[in-house]
């Protein structure tokens, strides 16, 4: 099936790792262009080189923190320039705090709303008119199954996300009379270099399979287990191919069940 995304140019914030590693991987498998970005450009290169088979054509890399405005609107306006066009946003790059809200301190409150607010409105008014220009705009936010179903151990986390999906639903609306479409997807416990970290820090004496179906179990994932970063970048790839025209405003759960909610 063609999905109508060659030629197209899609940014992608967190490319270096996971998620936005195997969303990316698979864009350029579909003949998109691909602006990326994270932190720390050397990681972002050595990751993207992983890919293998790249047109360098094809791949604009830039070191860019989403949380700093100035730093956002210069990889995008760089992009614009370079390609004369987005046609879609990932907003990925992110992390999550583990703590309990009486254990997490007010900076830390402040730090976790402010990447999942501005890792995406950043990056989206700063595309918005070139996403207007676009034929068939489009932006996903990749959120968390917490957004709609809070978990204390991820307190400030699952509050920042729920706010962020609500801010989704807005965004959607406002962009939708220039014709681009913002929709989410919401994940489950995804394995990646997240889950990694955790398990190398954790002190168990199992081994990672082990130890993450543990988890699965533990948090009731009806698949039991961990999903793939590439299980993620597939939804991402639908909601941005103009074959998804009509959809905007609403999310995809990649959570292998884990959502109790109906
Ligand atoms: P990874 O930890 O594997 O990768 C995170 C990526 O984001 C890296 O490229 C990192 O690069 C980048 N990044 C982090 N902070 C910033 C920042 N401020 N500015 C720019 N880039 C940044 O994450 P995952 O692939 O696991 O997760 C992808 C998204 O999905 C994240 O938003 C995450 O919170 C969310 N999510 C993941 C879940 C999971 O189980 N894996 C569950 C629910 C949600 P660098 O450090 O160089 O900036």
């Amino acid at each position: 099936m063609d999905l109508q995304l060659t030629g197209r140019t899609v940014v992608v914030t967190g490319a270096s790792s996971g998620v936005g590693l195997a969303t990316t991987r698979m864009l350029l498998a579909e003949g998109a262009r691909i602006a990326a970005c994270a932190r720390d450009l050397d990681r972002l290169r050595v990751a993207i080189d992983s890919v293998g088979g790249i047109d360098p054509a094809a791949v604009h890399l830039a070191a860019c923190d989403v949380t700093d405005r100035a730093e956002v609107e210069a990889f995008i306006g760089s992009v614009a320039d370079r390609s004369g066009g987005i046609d879609g946003l990932v907003c990925n790059a992110g992390r999550s705090l583990m703590a309990p809200l009486a254990e997490t301190t007010d900076e830390q409150i402040r730090a976790e709303f402010d990447l999942k607010i501005f890792g995406s409105w950043n990056l989206v008014r700063a595309a918005r008119s070139a996403l207007a220009a676009a034929d068939c705009g489009a932006v996903v936010n990749v959120n968390a199954i917490l957004s709609r179903q809070p978990e204390p151990r991820l307190a400030v986390t699952s509050a920042a996300r729920a706010a962020l999906l609500n801010l989704t639903h807005s965004m959607a609306e406002e962009l939708a009379p220039d014709g681009t479409r913002v929709n989410s997807v919401l994940l489950g416990l995804v394995d990646t270099g997240q889950w990694r970290r955790r398990f190398e820090t954790s002190g168990t004496t199992l081994d990672y399979e082990a130890w993450s179906a543990e988890i699965a179990a533990d948090r009731g994932i009806a698949l039991g287990r961990f999903g793939t970063a590439d299980e993620v970048a597939f939804p991402i790839v639908t909601l941005l191919s103009p074959l998804s025209g009509y959809t905007t405003g609403t999310s995809i759960d990649v959570g292998g069940g884990v959502g109790r909610y109906i």
